[in-house]
């Protein structure tokens, strides 16, 4: 067996440079746990298919949930498109059969009373271990790490690769025989939140669609809520007549933004975000508390909670708030609000942490925001998205300039995000992709506390 250069869930590396559509799943996806395998020798195969005969049945738990169940028959599926030869797939209470090997997928007996430890494992991490000659185990610590495990196996063994959105993007090669090395592998990704905008929210497979299908397939996951949404934690039809302190002092006047709910045109919902909170308000803090506290509530299984500035650059510029910030502009020539408003961060993370201590705060460094606050650092809670369009980093006085912000960042956060512009957007037709760049700089991310793609 070759070397190899492990990149994490799903994705490989051979020690030869990879062609651009085998980096495609390299490049956006997941980045490097960056250690390397050594050979392996020549490690017991475990035969699954030989020559148009089944060799394996797939086992899971008696009751399974839906996604253990999909997947489950997504790896009998793929296999029976490789090689002709479905493989029967039986449930915990099946008696074991002389002379086929069973490949369970997610808890069963067998796998409980095994010693994984996947529940010490990142939730998106999973296992595929040999604990017999005659079994095999794909499992991890929760039912979608189940369907990663899945999804690595096919691509690792069975050689499928999801390339791009849609049947043309799907590649399942022609195998007579199907065997597996019975090494085990262990992955956990290197990155939490890896995803990109345009590709749908995994969360509502009805409308996934052939995009968000790819982007599951190559383990995509959105885990942090970061994006503009202060709007809606100061919602004006609930506060510009109780608490007009909240909103920004624009003009030397109180800006109450007009209400959408009622109004149908762009403009009026543009109206409703084209501002943003006064972070120096009296109450305002205690009142952003509460209201994520009740969200926190109301969806328990919800774990971040966005901090995002809306998407304006009508700051206030209140007295206090000038006083606080300095009233100047910042490296992007936008008025700097990086004291007033990681301070407002600082302060919530905290109020609300008090109440639901494992809860984190996404957010975007962006416009006003873009550079970290001077004399203290943010919350280990708060996950700043550093915003760039990191392509211009071809150009080394941009690649420079960017890596230092970054490393500015890293000694302002615990942790580091980074939203990037490579979905296309208004400015570009389709998506850009240049592998080695790309490979290059999430490299650099990774190595710098990045963790949030
Ligand atoms: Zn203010």
């Amino acid at each position: 067996m070759r070397n190899e250069y492990n990149l994490g869930v799903g994705c490989r590396m051979d020690s030869k440079r990879k062609t651009g559509t085998q980096s495609l799943i390299v490049l956006l996806a997941i980045l490097p746990l960056a250690f390397s395998l050594t050979n392996k020798g020549d490690a017991q195969r475990m035969p699954i298919v030989a020559e148009g005969k089944s060799l394996a049945r797939v086992v899971t738990h008696e009751q399974p949930s839906p996604i253990v169940e999909g997947a489950a028959s997504l790896l009998v599926e793929y296999i029976r498109r490789s090689t002709g030869v479905t493989l029967e797939k039986v449930n915990d209470a099946a008696a074991p059969v002389q002379g086929m090997a069973s490949i369970h997928c997610g808890s069963t007996k067998l796998v409980q009373g095994l010693k994984l430890k996947t529940e010490k494992m990142d939730k998106d991490g999973f296992v595929i271990a040999f604990p017999s000659a005659s079994s095999i185990v794909l499992t991890g610590p929760t039912d979608l790490s189940v369907e990663y495990a899945v999804y690595d196996f096919l691509e690792r063994y069975v050689g499928v690769r999801w390339l791009f959105p849609g049947a043309v993007g799907e590649h399942v090669p022609t195998l007579k025989s199907l065997s597996v090395p019975a090494v085990e592998v262990r992955q956990e990704p290197a990155f939490r939140h890896r995803l990109f905008s345009g590709l749908g929210k995994e969360e509502k497979p009805e409308s996934r669609g052939e995009q968000g299908l790819w982007a599951k397939r190559n383990r995509m996951h959105d885990r942090l809520q970061f994006h503009h949404n202060l709007w809606s934690l100061y919602l004006p039809e609930k506060y510009t007549a109780t608490h007009p302190e909240f909103f920004p002092m624009i003009g030397g006047k109180r800006f109450l933004p007009v209400p959408a709910e009622g109004k149908t045109s762009a403009q009026d919902v543009h109206a409703q975000v084209s501002w943003q909170p006064c972070f120096t308000a009296p109450g305002g803090i205690e009142e952003a508390v509460k209201n994520i506290c009740e969200h926190f509530e109301k969806n328990p299984s919800v774990d971040s909670y966005s901090f995002g500035i809306n998407d304006s650059n009508d700051y206030c510029t209140c007295d206090t708030c000038t006083a606080k910030d300095g009233g100047g502009k910042n490296v992007l020539g936008v008025r700097n609000i990086s004291q007033s408003y990681y301070s407002w961060c600082n302060a919530v993370a905290t109020g609300v942490n008090a109440r639901f201590p494992d809860k984190v705060f996404g957010l975007l460094a962006y416009n006003g925001s873009y550079s970290p606050p001077q004399g203290f650092k943010l919350n280990p809670h708060v996950v700043p998205m550093m915003t760039y369009d990191r392509m211009k980093w071809a150009d080394t006085s941009h690649e420079a300039t960017g890596h230092a912000l970054t490393e500015l960042w890293g000694k302002s956060a615990s942790v580091v995000g980074w939203y990037d512009y490579i979905y296309g957007g208004q400015f570009y037709l389709a998506p850009r992709v240049y592998f080695h760049q790309m490979e290059e700089y999430l490299r650099y991310g990774y190595d710098h506390n990045v963790r949030y793609y």
